[in-house]
């Protein structure tokens, strides 16, 4: 059974759970990287995978924009250290346009998931918080901050913090910012607190001390405590956590707790998912470490990218580096792979299974062609070709409308893969003047391209009558075929390898052609 639907057996065998409510969040502090969109792609496939069997469901995301500063993107370095330690959402944006600094990243990712096809409601953690909707979680909270302790201790064995240590910050009414207060008493009413110049490293605090209520959004729960309230808050019964949340005595297992402890509400289904892997290194931000989710949703079609998704169990991490690898064609040929399984067994197949929720707009039921990525990239190298017909004579028809918009498509993110992450050693060029390479050629090669370039001078129409010739040509010289072609490919490329060389041979005009075999047999 494909992962996803035994995660949804899971939850409905449970018998709990109910009603429905899958919820996933973000933090905003900077762009999101590939390996964010792990956690939401995850939880958009349980929610569709209910609604496919009839559940009622509701599946929301949630942007932790209340959020202190706490690190920044490097490009921000400069200039936007003197916000750090403010709330995401009080701090301007980085560009105009957007409202605030939260807003600037948010407004990306939510551009993101909606075109990978993630159909979610969005929140605000700021908005809820200021709507009031937190103030009962947040008198609980702070009406058993002594419980609080002990269970973070229990679960994840820290140290007992210092006495009358509350787990709320407040917004400094005089400096504004939310990551350097310390509330250290709480009347019932009101909360003492004092803005520390050195509660944490990352940002100095003013010195200010008074008195707020910690209601309306003037105050925002510790983050191990914000997660459970936000459960409650919303109504959460289905949340799984990435694995670096979902360690033994970690921050997951603590919210477990304290939602059921604390909040008195019930515990929502779990399940930990692997890490995002580039190059065998976890995804960082901060270290510069892999793409940005954007750059993923530029180099491959949205249904691709939800493919790569989609196909990995949530168990195991996913391990994908598209910079100077096969990694990008080999994803396409899997896909092209799941896409004939499901058309051949349907969606009782794993990998079939997977084709079809990697689908975005509408299911393609029935087999059509589907053109070779790499084939693709290979005949865009090749200026004289015409893909479209090459790939007919493979198809032995005309493309569909379908096929050809497929087509259109894979042209372009071809063309993206060539100019940017393409290995080198995929990349050939027909060099205007006969490569130093060329020198490397035996006699027994040159007599092989002397009888090519004779029968290049007449016209092939069937790109296969040529291909016999080549090979039989080569038998007679009792010439190997793969020193044959290369002897084809030091000619045109400088390279001991190439495209099928009929192609190439067939792409270039002949004047060209006969102009490089005098150069090369002189
Ligand atoms: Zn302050």
């Amino acid at each position: 059974m494909y992962w996803a639907d035994k995660i949804v057996e899971d939850i409905i065998n449970s018998q709990k759970h109910q009603p429905y409510w899958v919820d996933d969040m973000f933090t905003p502090s900077g762009y999101a990287h590939m390996g964010n969109i792990r956690g939401p792609l995850i939880h958009d496939l349980l929610y569709k995978i209910l609604k496919e069997k009839g559940k009622k469901v509701k599946f929301t995301y949630v942007f932790n924009d209340m959020d202190p500063i706490d690190g920044l993107p490097s490009f921000l370095e400069k200039d936007f250290l003197k916000y750090m330690g403010f709330p995401l959402r009080a701090v301007p944006s980085p560009e105009p346009g957007f409202a605030n600094f939260a807003d600037y990243f948010v407004k990306d990712f939510q551009k993101i998931l909606k075109s990978i096809g993630v159909e979610v409601k969005f929140l605000s953690s700021w908005e809820m918080y200021h709507q009031g909707k937190f103030d009962e979680v947040i008198r609980q909270a702070l009406d058993q901050a002594e419980k609080i302790q002990d269970i973070y201790q229990r679960i994840s064995g820290s140290q007992k913090k210092a006495l009358g240590w509350l787990p709320l910050q407040v917004i400094c009414e005089k400096c504004g910012k939310i990551g350097t207060t310390r509330v250290f008493k709480w009347d019932g009413q009101k909360v003492t607190y004092k803005c520390e110049p050195k509660l944490v490293k990352w940002a100095k605090g003013c010195g200010y001390e008074g008195k707020i209520s910690p209601f309306g959004g003037q105050g925002k729960l510790a983050w191990k405590v914000d997660w459970p309230a936000h459960w409650k808050v919303i109504g959460v019964t289905i949340e799984g956590a990435g694995k670096d949340h979902a360690s033994a005595g970690g921050s997951y297992d603590i919210a477990m707790e304290l939602c059921q402890e604390v909040f008195d509400y019930p515990q929502p289904f779990r399940f930990a998912y692997e890490h995002f892997l580039i190059g065998g290194k976890k995804m960082s931000s901060s270290k510069g470490i892999g793409l940005k989710a954007r750059d993923l949703t530029s180099l491959l079609s949205p249904e691709l990218v939800r493919f790569l998704f989609c196909r990995t169990n949530y168990r195991e991490a996913i391990e994908f580096n598209p910079v100077g690898t096969l990694a990008i064609p080999d994803l396409f040929d899997e896909y092209d792979r799941c896409a004939k399984e499901f058309w051949q067994e349907g969606k009782q197949s794993d990998l079939g299974r997977v084709f079809e929720l990697s689908q975005i707009d509408k299911l393609f039921t029935k087999e059509i062609f589907l053109p070779r990525f790499r084939l693709v990239a290979t005949y865009l190298q090749m200026p004289g070709i015409n893909i479209k017909a090459q790939f007919e004579q493979e198809k032995g028809s005309k493309l569909s409308a379908k096929e050809e918009k497929i087509l259109k498509q894979r042209i372009k993110y071809a063309q993206i893969w060539l100019e940017k992450y393409a290995p080198e050693d995929f990349l050939f060029r027909v060099q205007p003047k006969l490569p130093k390479e060329a020198k490397k050629l035996s006699l027994l090669q040159k007599e092989y391209l002397a009888q090519i370039a004779l029968l290049m001078e007449k016209d092939w129409p069937k790109e296969k009558d040529l291909e016999d010739k080549l090979y039989e040509i080569a038998r007679k010289l009792n010439l190997s075929p793969a020193e044959a072609f290369k002897a084809i490919y030091l000619l045109l490329l400088g390279k001991s390898h190439g495209p099928k060389a009929v192609a190439l041979l067939l792409s270039q005009e002949k004047e060209f052609l006969s102009k490089r075999f005098k150069e090369v047999l002189k």
